[in-house]
């Protein structure tokens, strides 16, 4: 017996009515655990419609007040940070110390969110004219709509929510359907915490909901993090409807090696961010770029034993440092990527096609991979695998490194460890990627910064959260007033100049 994972729309679960659904699975044990409804176009008009509704009363209650009901959010995540792991680790498959790392670095959200009352104070500048005052501030923008991956199923809505209703705007929330419960658990978790119903609802569902969000007039912006086919989709769509978008999209991190860097540090590094949640991380290192051919043979002589020796295991198990695949459709994929750089020619040190899990043989599980003398014309190089699969492109000094990841299509993280000082700034200042790393491998920008790529990274001209977030969820306004005074200007027919 399945369970159906239920909309929460209003304040209430719902069942929905579309007869249409999408199976849920254990990645662990490959069994199919629930079905979650499609929404249709009529269902996301409702949703928005209650979340038109709920809007004014919202964006009327004063940012303390909001910051107070986050506040006793951020309380019961914390209490409840094991629940919510649990959750978020049967339907992905990340290992449970994974997935409660991922709740923490939501909370560090909400955390940053709650101090909006700061963060959404004006300007003001006295006197722009004789007795004229000039005061600036930001309003809510109304109902915003947050589309999101499976790959972090709390921690990517927690990127958005928390800013955007701080500011006091309502959200819609479109997550992934691959594993949608966690979403429903936060939801039912602010409105114990006394979130008004209707203020943040959660829809499930595939295109036909998004395109109903992209589409409906009465949603002002999108926020969306997936595949950059869908972001580049998503942004025009919505430009093109008038919405403000943020549309982050997938990625291919480099980690340049310099002959200086400390080679045991680097290989523990470079293990957690490329095998680290299988590698289904948009800030995973996929491709490392060792300097010269003597600091390549030592990467190499360290990486291999450490990839084979790899602990995988079910997401429950405390000692796993690797997970099965999110769905058999995604470990099929992963394979014909493997099976890709074999046949065009890459070296593969470590295969981990062959690998299976005792005792869990219909689990979505491989092992880890690695490939060498990857060239940047092979497709395994150019494409985003989003699996535990690590490509070593060499280069002969660092300038040719830092072309390849110049001339790539995603920006988004990259990482150099080196001990020279120079390299790193160079590194720091020309390398056209959002978000960089020196000797740190994921690079991930704390909540009271953005999080945000480059290039095919991102679409939009907003990052994620921290300042960013605060002016994409808020729109300016700027009063001028002239006090009365008695004082009379007359009639004035040329453009205003202040005196
Ligand atoms: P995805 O693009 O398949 O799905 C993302 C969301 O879009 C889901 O909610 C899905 O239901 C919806 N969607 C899927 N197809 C759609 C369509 N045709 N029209 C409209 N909506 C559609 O991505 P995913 O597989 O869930 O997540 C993995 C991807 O997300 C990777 O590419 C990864 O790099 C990227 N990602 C990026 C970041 C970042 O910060 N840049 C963060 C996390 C994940």
């Amino acid at each position: 017996m399945t369970t159906t994972i239920a909309h929460f729309i209003g304040g209430r679960p719902f069942l929905g009515r579309s007869g249409r659904s999408s199976p849920v699975f254990n990645p662990t044990t490959g069994a199919q655990t629930a079905t979650v409804p499609l929404a249709t176009t009529a269902e996301v008009d409702e949703v928005v419609a209650t979340a038109k509704a709920a809007f004014p009363a919202w964006a009327a209650t004063t940012p303390l007040r909001r910051a107070r009901i986050l506040n006793s959010f951020l309380r019961i995540l914390e209490e409840r940070t094991d629940d919510l792991a649990a959750v978020i680790s049967a339907e992905h498959g990340k290992v449970l110390s994974d997935a409660k790392g991922e709740v923490q670095r939501g909370i560090e959200v909400v955390e940053f969110a709650t101090g909006a009352p700061h963060l959404l104070k004006g300007e003001i500048t006295e006197n722009v004219g004789t007795r004229v005052d000039s005061h600036a501030f930001r309003q809510p923008l109304g109902v915003v709509a947050g589309i999101t991956p499976f790959n972090f199923p709390a921690m990517v809505p927690m990127w958005m929510f928390p800013v955007a209703l701080a500011c006091g705007n309502c959200f819609i929330l479109k997550p992934s359907e691959r594993n949608p419960s966690a979403a429903v658990l936060i939801a039912e978790w602010l409105k114990e915490a006394g979130l008004p119903d209707g203020v943040l609802q959660v829809v499930h569902g595939d295109k036909e909901a998004v395109e109903a969000l992209l589409h409906s007039p009465d949603i002002q912006a999108v926020s969306f993090v997936g595949s950059t086919p869908i972001a580049r989709t998503i942004y025009a769509t919505a430009a093109s409807t008038g919405k403000r978008a943020q549309a982050l999209g997938g990625a291919k991190n480099h980690m340049i090696v310099m002959p200086d860097a400390d080679l045991d540090q680097t290989v523990d590094a470079l293990m957690g961010a490329a095998y680290g949640s299988a590698g289904e991380r948009c800030m995973a290192i996929s491709v490392a770029v060792p300097i010269g051919e003597e600091t390549a043979r030592a990467l190499v002589e360290r990486l291999v034993p450490r990839v084979r020796a790899l602990k995988i295991g079910p997401s429950t198990d405390g000692d796993a440092e690797m997970g099965p695949l999110v769905t058999r459709a995604h470990l099929d994929r992963v394979r014909g990527y493997i099976d890709l750089g074999v046949s065009e020619g890459a070296e593969i040190l470590v295969d981990g096609r062959g690998f299976e899990m005792q005792g869990y043989e219909e689990g979505f599980f491989i092992g880890g991979t690695l490939f060498d003398r990857v060239t940047p014309e092979m497709r395994i190089y150019k494409e985003e695998i989003f699996g535990p699969v690590l490509a070593i492109a060499r280069a002969a000094n660092y300038t040719e490194a830092a072309r390849m990841i110049n001339e790539h299509e995603f920006g988004n993280g990259t990482a150099i460890f080196t001990r020279d000082g120079d390299a790193a700034r160079e590194f720091a200042h020309q390398i056209q990627v959002g978000m960089v790393g020196i000797n740190v491998p994921i690079p991930v920008p704390m909540a009271f910064h953005s999080f945000g790529g480059w290039k095919a990274s991102l679409f939009g001209d907003h990052h994620m959260h921290g300042p960013e977030g605060i002016r994409f969820y808020t729109r300016l306004k700027t009063v001028t007033a002239r006090w009365p005074t008695g004082i009379r200007a007359g009639a004035e027919f040329v453009m205003p100049t202040m005196r």
